[in-house]
């Protein structure tokens, strides 16, 4: 081969070479662009595929065709808890202070809001899934089936339709077109899964009350994805320490990137360091869920709970700023947009 020859197929090679860079994407979606707000939990994945992913719609949309959002092919649910279904919408992008945002109280979940909107494939429990489809249908939005098949989706699909599993279930889904997926597995999360009283219905609540009982729907959970790419990324859910975080998560899935929910009801800001460097180890992890501002004008402040862990963290952590969005490659490891 000649010289000249050698030399073109290398300017061909390097030009394709941001083709072929195979990262995820992760977007924060949250009260304030540029900050991490005590109130910030939604976060989206685009896998290389062009499969996209919203993790726990929260409070941190303003309506469920949020212009921020783009197009969802999936949505997974965490657990029943207002701050994750979405018991109130955020008023306005930038509504409110960092540390509370202005949030509005909302007739039906943001969950629902997003499926019908979307058309998207709902992935939680089947207890959870029960709740959403009862509400789709009060929304005449008409009831939400299982998808065609049970544990897996081509995705778009025509119709919201939801996974059947429950723990430990794995569900894949693929873009239509795409020779590689998206794989799924409901983890276990150390917490309660209590539905909010304002989304339940007026007998419910009122038997409830009588006795100071909540409705549970089945176990809280968090997931394990992995991506086209090899990324595997572990999303906490609200939870406090388990073993499992060692067993599952890091022995068997070998999660190489972490979202870990901080908060005050887990006792994670006091497990975290623990959780992460000794137990789920993976190389890099993202924060999100501080229940605080812990940024002002984009910066970490130093007072904050969430500097305190990371300064006693021992690999790279990441704050999920709202509308930043960091490119991860399959070992973990944040390539773009983490500075
Ligand atoms: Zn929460």
């Amino acid at each position: 081969m000649s010289i000249l020859k050698k030399i073109f197929i290398l300017i061909v090679g390097l030009m394709a070479m941001p083709v072929l860079a195979q990262n995820v994407k992760i977007t924060p979606l949250g009260s304030h662009p540029g900050e991490l707000c005590a109130n910030d939990r939604a976060l989206i994945f685009e896998d290389p595929t062009g499969l996209r992913l919203l993790y726990d719609p929260a409070h941190n949309l303003v309506s469920g065709d949020d212009s921020r959002l783009g197009d969802i092919h999936i949505v997974l649910l965490s657990h029943m808890h207002g701050d994750h279904l979405g018991d109130r919408r955020l008023q306005d992008v930038g509504a409110g202070t960092c540390s509370n945002s202005t949030r509005v109280p909302t007739t039906h979940s943001m969950t629902s809001e997003v499926l019908a909107e979307k058309n998207a494939v709902l992935v939680t429990t089947r207890a959870m899934a029960g709740f959403i489809a009862s509400e789709l249908e009060r929304m005449g939005e008409g009831s939400l089936s299982v998808c065609s098949q049970p544990v897996a989706a081509t995705v778009p699909v025509e119709v919201a339709c939801s996974s059947r599993i429950d723990m430990g279930g794995v569900f894949n889904a693929t873009m239509a077109e795409a020779t590689q997926g998206v794989e799924i597995t409901i983890v276990l999360a150390s917490h309660v899964n209590n539905a909010p009283p304002a989304l339940l219905s007026v007998e419910q609540r009122a038997a409830a009350e009588t006795d100071g009982a909540v409705f549970e729907y089945g176990p809280a959970t968090g997931f394990v994805v992995k991506f086209s790419n090899g990324l595997v990324v572990y999303l906490s859910g609200d939870t406090g320490i388990n073993s499992e975080m060692r067993t599952v998560i890091n022995e068997f899935h070998q999660a190489n990137l972490a979202v870990l929910n901080l908060g005050n009801n887990t006792g994670i800001y006091l497990s975290a360091p623990y959780v992460i460097n000794e137990l789920v180890e993976p190389k890099s992890v993202i924060l999100t869920h501080v229940n605080e501002a812990a940024t002002s004008g984009g910066q970490l402040r130093t007072e904050s709970r969430t500097y305190e862990v990371i300064q006693q963290l021992e690999l790279p952590a990441y704050l999920a700023i709202s509308e930043r969005t960091m490119s991860f490659d399959g070992e973990g490891h944040c390539v773009a947009g983490c500075d």
